[in-house]
C-alpha cells in the first residue's frame, strides 16, 4: 500500500538529510513505537490507539471510518461525502437552541421532501401545479426548521476554534472517510466529548442547504474542469463493474435526489464503532488518556458491522479509450488494473512507483521532461483511485506546447518496455529501498502524519505495525520481481487511456508555463481525495466554496 503519494513527493527534497537518519533499522523504529503505543478495543468495538509523544504540549487525532464512496448505495452516489459535511453541523446539544422542537421540524422537512420528490419523479401524470405547491411546502418546512439552528450555524467549528483547535479538516475518498485536527493537550477531554458526540448523535440539520454547497463543489471540480471531467470518464471506463467507476462527489441526479433520511441511514449503517479507528498522538500518558477517551467514545452504541462486499471487477481484455476535445491544456493518462493492497506484490508496485516517479532522478521525469523535453510533468503511480480494492497503476503526462498526447503515450510505453525487458540497476534498487525507509521515518515526524498512518494501517490490516511491515517487505523486492510484475500488468489489453486533446485555437489557449502548471495541479488534485480544509476562514464564510475547494485541492494528498 502506498502511503500518501503527495507527501512522499515533498519528502524527496529532504532526502539528502534523511539517508543518515534511516541507517536506523526499521525494526528498531517498530520497537521504539511499541513502547509508546497503547491500543484498546472498546466494548462497543471501536479501536483506540494512543501514541505518547512528549515533544510539545499538543496532540493531533485522526478518526477513520472504514467506509467511503464505494459504499454509496445505488442511486445515491455522493452520500458518504454528504454525510462528512453533516458531521460538522453539530449534535442534539451543539448547533441548536431547542432540539426537541427542531427534531419535530426536521421530520416535517423530510415528509415534505418525500412528497415533493414523489411527484417530481412520477414517470407519467405529473401535476405541475401540485409539484410547485409541494416544493413550496418543502421550502417552508426548511425555513421553519432553520429557526432552531440558524443563529448557531457552525457552532461545532466555533467551539473547536475558540478552544485552540487548529487545522480542522476532513476528507472522503473511495475507501474511507476521515476527520482530523489538533488541540492543546489540556483540551483532551473537551475533544473526546466533541469528537464522540458527533458520532453519538449527529443531526441532519440544514441538509438541503449543504447539499447545494456539494452541488457547487461538483460544478467547480468536475463539470467546469476538463481534467475533472476526464478523470470521471476515465474511471467510469476503466471500471465497468466495481464501484470505483462512480465519482466520490456523486452524479448530479443523485445529488438532486438523496435526502437527509438517506444520510442518516448511511451513518446508521457504516458509522459503526467496530468500523472506526480513533488515533491520538501527543504529549500525554496513555494510562491517563485512555480512560478519558473510553468514557466518551463508549457512548457510541454498538451496531453490527455492515456487509461491505461489492462486485469484483472482471478482467479487462482489450484496450479502452476516452478522448475529450477541450479548449484547455492537453493531458495524457493511462491505467492498468492491478490487485488490491493484500497482494503479495503490493510492495513491488510501490517500488515501480518510486522508480517511475520519485523525484527528478525518476525514469519518467528524466525521459519525458529532462531528455526529450516534450512534457512539463510525467509520473507513474499506484493506488488510483484507492487501494482497498483492485485498482489501477496509472501514468500521467502533461505535454509541452507543440507536443502531442500520442508522443506522451509513446514515450511512456518506451519506458515501460525498458522495465519489462531490462533489469533495473543495483543503484536504482538500492535507492528505492533507501527512499522507502526515509519516507516512512519522515512521514512519522509530525503528530498529524503519525496519527493518519497509524489509523490507516490499523483499519486496513487490523494492526498498525504493518506500517513497518510494508517497508520490511519492500526490502525483499528483487529486480526479477519488478520485471515479472511489469510484464504481467502493463499489457495493451489491460490498459485504459484517457486524453484531453486541444480542440482548436480559441482565445485563451494555454501556452504560458504557469497555465500548464495549473493544468498539472488540477489533474493531480482531481485524482486525489475529496478534501476539505475547514479553516477558521471557511467557517466564518461557510458559503465560500471557492476558498474551500482551493484549500481542499492543495491538501488533497491526504
Ligand atoms: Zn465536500
Amino acid at each position: 500500500m502506498r502511503f500518501r503519494l503527495a507527501a512522499l513527493k515533498t519528502l524527496f527534497a529532504c532526502l539528502v538529510f534523511s539517508i543518515a537518519l534511516c541507517s536506523l533499522a526499521v525494526s528498531q523504529d517498530r520497537a521504539s513505537f511499541e513502547k509508546r503505543i497503547a491500543v484498546k478495543k472498546l466494548a462497543n468495538g471501536l479501536t483506540v490507539i494512543i501514541c505518547e509523544r512528549p515533544e510539545a504540549p499538543v496532540f493531533s487525532f485522526f478518526t477513520l471510518v472504514d467506509a467511503g464512496s464505494v459504499q454509496d448505495p445505488l442511486g445515491k452516489t455522493g452520500l458518504a461525502h454528504m454525510f462528512e459535511h453533516m458531521a460538522f453541523k453539530g449534535t442534539d446539544t451543539i448547533g441548536t437552541r431547542d432540539y426537541s422542537g427542531e427534531k419535530v421540524a426536521l421530520a416535517k422537512v423530510e415528509d415534505a421532501y418525500a412528497a415533493y420528490i414523489a411527484e417530481r419523479d412520477k414517470a407519467v401524470g405529473r401535476d405541475e401545479a401540485k409539484l410547485k405547491a409541494l416544493e413550496q411546502a418543502w421550502k417552508d418546512a426548511i425555513a421553519a426548521a432553520d429557526k432552531f439552528s440558524a443563529p448557531y450555524n457552525n457552532e461545532f467549528g466555533q467551539i473547536v476554534e475558540s478552544e485552540g483547535g487548529a487545522g480542522m479538516n476532513a476528507f472522503t475518498d473511495y475507501d474511507e472517510t476521515a476527520y482530523h485536527y489538533s488541540f492543546p493537550v489540556n483540551r483532551l477531554e473537551l475533544w473526546a466529548y466533541l469528537e464522540s458526540s458527533r458520532f453519538v448523535h449527529p443531526v441532519m440539520r440544514q441538509f438541503y442547504k449543504e447539499r447545494n454547497v456539494v452541488i457547487e463543489e461538483r460544478r467547480m471540480r468536475t463539470d467546469s474542469s476538463p481534467p475533472g471531467r476526464l478523470f470521471e470518464q476515465f474511471l467510469a471506463e476503466a471500471f465497468e463493474a466495481h464501484p470505483y467507476h462512480r465519482p466520490t462527489i456523486g452524479w448530479i441526479s443523485d445529488l438532486n435526489t438523496f435526502s437527509a433520511t438517506d444520510a442518516q441511514n448511511f451513518f446508521d449503517t457504516y458509522y459503526v464503532p467496530a468500523n472506526m479507528v480513533v488515533v491520538v498522538v501527543g504529549d500525554f500518558k496513555a494510562a491517563e488518556a485512555m480512560p478519558v477517551i473510553e468514557k466518551y467514545f463508549s457512548r457510541i452504541p454498538a451496531r453490527p458491522l455492515p456487509d461491505e462486499r461489492t462486485t469484483t471487477e472482471p478482467p479487462q481484455n482489450s484496450e479502452r479509450r476516452v478522448v475529450l476535445h477541450e479548449q484547455s491544456q492537453p493531458l495524457y493518462v493511462e491505467g492498468y488494473h492491478r490487485p488490491d493492497f493484500r497482494s503479495p506484490d503490493d510492495q513491488v508496485y510501490d517500488a515501480l512507483t518510486d522508480l517511475m516517479s520519485d523525484g527528478r532522478t525518476s525514469r519518467l521525469y528524466r525521459a519525458l521532461v529532462r531528455d526529450k523535453q516534450i512534457a512539463s510533468d510525467a509520473e507513474g503511480f499506484t493506488g488510483l483511485p484507492g487501494n482497498k480494492y483492485p485498482q489501477l497503476f496509472a501514468f500521467l503526462a502533461v505535454p509541452l506546447p507543440g507536443h502531442t498526447t500520442k508522443e506522451m503515450g509513446d514515450a511512456i510505453h518506451a519506458e515501460i518496455d525498458r522495465v519489462k525487458k531490462e533489469d533495473i540497476s543495483d543503484d536504482e534498487l538500492k535507492m528505492i529501498k533507501t527512499r522507502a525507509r526515509a519516507n516512512l521515518i519522515r512521514s512519522l515526524g509530525s503528530n498529524e502524519g503519525l496519527a493518519n498512518a497509524l489509523a490507516l494501517y490499523q483499519a486496513r490490516y487490523g494492526d498498525w505495525r504493518e506500517l513497518f511491515g510494508s517497508v520490511e517487505r519492500i526490502e525483499k523486492v528483487t529486480k526479477a520481481d519488478i520485471r515479472r510484475v511489469a510484464n504481467a500488468t502493463f499489457t495493451e489489453g489491460n490498459r485504459t487511456v484517457g486524453v484531453i486533446e486541444f480542440a482548436g485555437a480559441a482565445e485563451g489557449a494555454p501556452q504560458a508555463s504557469s497555465e500548464i502548471e495549473e493544468g498539472t495541479s488540477a489533474a493531480k488534485a482531481t485524482v486525489k481525495a475529496d478534501t476539505h480544509n475547514r479553516s477558521a476562514e471557511a467557517l466564518r464564510h461557510p458559503k465560500s466554496v471557492a476558498a474551500m475547494s482551493q484549500e481542499g485541492s492543495q491538501g488533497g494528498g491526504q
